[in-house]
């Protein structure tokens, strides 16, 4: 019944590629692909570290303005287009603007043969500028649709940006939401249709401190840390769901001959469920608890002399997309009428989000290939990203429904 149904469907797909105007709006995307890298290497090329996404937000309207679509810049710093359809549905496409990178960072776009070397021409320069080439596909092109289609370009989804961007678009458009795509990176071999939950904490050890001779024996901030990261490092990760975490930054002290009176670390906690992810937080505060109370227990001090606190660095929620959601059967049909094989994903994008409130939503590649993400030493080679766009396009098409 199933090899039935998806002959239909295939059929449909078909049937919205040879529409006249969809057909010269693929047209348009063969032999434009290379404009698309252009918008790509600029947007690249203007810095945009969390929380300072405003000169990027603003040039990725300038060009959806330009398409002759209303663009707005919303409360939290998202660049917003609408393309209205009929009806009052919403079907959003969004891609992070921010980088993990700093402001200073060198953004010029090198070349080594067909590769783009700089941060962030990935992971999102690549999504950002598969979004616009969808975009403009749809302008060159016009079809009317039954649903809108609202672009976005986020803000927030990186490090300690806690998804406020993506956040923001789906409260907003919440009762109109049909199905959200995030587009994240390059690639069109996976569809991401889980979310990994993740909670993220600072946790800080408070003490006397003191003269490193005159008053040795006194309790230690930075041991106290240490006994209690040594402790949870003991504590047994879940395989399935699977579940990690990361110590990831550590700091302290003042000097070497002063014992620290203050010593904190950041660690990120993540698991394919809430549940684990809970039990991993319950075991990590019951451990740096035993990491202060050895070392108070060790230097014969009283247990209130070293104060342990946990401050939260945001929260990720997970979610997951059904087997037989519409939208992974229109993603499946598309793949098929291109003949494009993907595969199912779990990874942590803006898709959390609204997965986590039910709504269908997946991350997918913007096609071309890259590597390095987050290291200075990140890739893109556009070739082949006519797929990638060709993809997206459809995609959105089908889900926002041609009107004759
Ligand atoms: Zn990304």
């Amino acid at each position: 019944m199933a090899s039935i149904s998806l002959r239909t469907a295939e059929k449909s797909i078909e049937k919205i590629a040879q529409k006249p105007q969809c057909a010269r709006a693929l047209d348009w995307i063969s032999s434009n692909t290379k404009w698309v890298t252009e918008q790509q290497i600029h947007l690249t090329e203007i810095p945009a570290p969390e929380r300072q996404e405003s000169q990027r937000a603003e040039y990725v309207n300038g060009i959806l303005q330009h398409m002759g679509l209303r663009t707005r810049i919303d409360g939290v710093g998202n660049a917003i287009a609408e393309r209205p359809g009929a009806g009052e549905s919403v079907i959003l496409l969004a891609a992070h603007l921010d980088t993990v990178f700093p402001a200073d960072t060198d953004l010029k776009v090198k070349r080594e043969g067909a590769r783009l070397v700089v941060p962030g021409i990935s992971d999102n320069g690549a999504g950002v500028a598969a979004m616009i080439g969808v975009a403009r596909a749809l302008s060159e092109s016009p079809v009317r649709t039954g649903k809108t289609i609202v672009f976005a370009g986020d803000v927030g989804e990186e490090g300690e940006g806690n998804l406020r961007g993506i956040r923001a678009l789906v409260e907003e458009y919440r009762s109109r939401l049909v199905a959200v795509i995030a587009v994240d990176g390059p690639s069109v071999e996976h569809v991401t249709v889980q979310g990994i939950a993740s909670r993220r904490f600072e946790i800080v050890v408070r003490g006397p401190g003191g003269h490193s001779w005159s008053d040795f024996g006194g309790p230690n901030a930075i041991t106290a840390l240490a006994r209690g990261i040594v402790e949870f490092s003991a504590v047994r990760v879940s395989d399935r769901p699977r579940s990690s975490f990361n110590f990831g930054v550590i700091e302290g002290g003042n000097s070497v001959n002063s014992i620290p009176s203050r010593a904190a670390v950041r660690v990120d906690l993540r698991s394919e469920t809430e549940s684990e992810l809970a039990r991993l937080e319950g075991a990590l505060r019951q451990a740096m608890q035993t990491g202060v109370r050895q070392e108070a227990d060790f230097t014969d001090s009283r247990a209130d002399e070293l104060e342990l606190t946990f401050t939260s660095l945001g929260a990720r929620p997970s979610g997951k997309l059904p087997e037989d959601s519409f939208l992974l059967e229109t993603i499946r049909e598309v793949d098929s009428f291109l003949g494009n094989r993907s595969r199912l994903e779990r990874s942590s994008t803006d898709a959390n989000v609204p997965l986590s409130l039910g709504i269908p939503a997946v991350a997918l590649g913007g096609g071309g290939t890259g590597g390095g993400a987050h290291t200075t030493s990140e890739w893109y080679d556009p070739s082949g990203r006519a797929l990638g766009l060709k993809r997206l396009y459809l995609i959105t098409l089908a889900l926002a429904g041609v009107l004759p």
